[in-house]
């Protein structure tokens, strides 16, 4: 639409913007030259969980979004795509894990664009962000089993039940049509600690943190699990070893980057991984026992890491 139809039209311009951008299911938000937080859509209040008068004059690297890489480098000093498209004007994308206000990571596609101002100067950039997630694949099969009893009440995810039947469809698969999977196993580090120091009640908080990051950053074709007590399991489908160590990685590091506020405290706990890829003739059994051995190597060797059987020379891992 011209200026002079809205003008013709009496059409109270800021009120259009408002309408246009809080009704968009991207997340939108404008920073000043400091990253000052000015604008912050209903959108960017939904995949963040901050709400706009919480962030409005705020650095978005204060605590905030504080985005990660998959590597779990922080990008507020170096690599922020805002600050990017400040420096040189041109617009640039990334592929981050934000900082949600509940404490866990999610994965966004972010856009970063230059702002300027009439005399063509930068005076800031606006950053358009979507979830980049299998969130919403992964949440609906969640929610088909909470009907049957197949979910665990506590984190949310899938229970062990589920995981039995889910198993015997991919071993089935697998012996048919040679599609290979995977399995891991997750076991949080010092946990008794944070019940010991905390209580049982944050420690439950802590475990649905865990869940949320864990859900949050697979695949598809990856079915979490509430294995146990604070050991999570994730069997993930159409993979190569290099593929299910990635996951794995990403999930140890994503979890790591992950924080339960407390008080003012920062809460973070980080996993130790076994991994296993299904061999022609495995069972339920062989493949568990496979994959707890390799996270026992973990532990064995400092924790806050993830062990998979090579089988092959392209493996990542010993
Ligand atoms: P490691 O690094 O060797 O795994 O040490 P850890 O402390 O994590 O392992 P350990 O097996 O000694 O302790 C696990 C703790 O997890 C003990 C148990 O009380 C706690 N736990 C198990 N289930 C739950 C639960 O549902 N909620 C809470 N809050 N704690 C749980
Ligand atoms: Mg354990
Ligand atoms: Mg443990």
């Amino acid at each position: 639409m011209s200026t002079n139809v809205i003008d013709s039209l009496l059409i109270d311009v800021q009120r259009l913007q408002d309408a246009i951008l809080n009704g968009l299911s991207e997340g939108v938000y404008f920073v000043d030259k400091n990253r000052r937080i000015l604008f912050w859509n209903k959108a960017a209040e939904e995949l963040t969980g901050y709400s706009a008068t919480q962030v409005l004059g705020r650095s978005c690297a204060d605590g905030i979004l504080m985005h990660v890489d998959e590597t779990g480098k922080c990008l507020c000093e170096d690599g922020c795509p805002l600050e990017g498209a400040m420096q040189d004007g041109l617009p640039c994308q990334a592929h981050v894990f934000l900082h949600h206000a509940d404490g866990h990571r999610v994965p966004v596609h972010v856009r970063g664009s230059a702002i300027y101002d009439s005399q063509g100067e930068i005076v800031g950039s606006v950053e358009v962000f979507s979830d980049d997630s299998d969130r919403v694949g992964v949440m609906t099969r969640l929610k088909q089993l909470e009907q049957i009893a197949l979910l665990d009440e506590l984190t949310g995810l899938a229970n062990r039940r589920y995981f039995n039947r889910a198993f015997a469809a991919c071993l089935a698969t697998f012996e048919r049509d040679a599609m290979p999977f995977g399995l891991l196993m997750i076991d949080i580090d010092h946990f008794k600690k944070i019940n010991d120091t905390y209580g049982h009640d944050i420690g439950d908080a802590i475990l649905r943190l865990v869940a949320q990051t864990l859900a949050g950053n697979c695949r598809a074709y990856d079915t979490p699990v509430r294995w146990g007590g604070e050991e999570f399991a994730v069997l993930s489908e159409n993979v190569d070893e290099d593929t299910l160590y990635s996951i794995a990685e990403r999930a140890r590091i994503l979890i790591g980057q992950s924080s339960y506020a407390l008080d003012g405290e920062s809460l973070s706990v980080n996993v130790s991984i076994g991994a296993s890829i299904a061999r022609t003739d495995d069972n339920l059994e062989a493949i568990i026992k496979r994959a707890d051995a390799n996270l026992y190597s973990s532990k064995r060797n400092g924790r806050n890491q993830t062990t998979i059987d090579r089988t092959s020379q392209s493996c990542l891992n010993a």
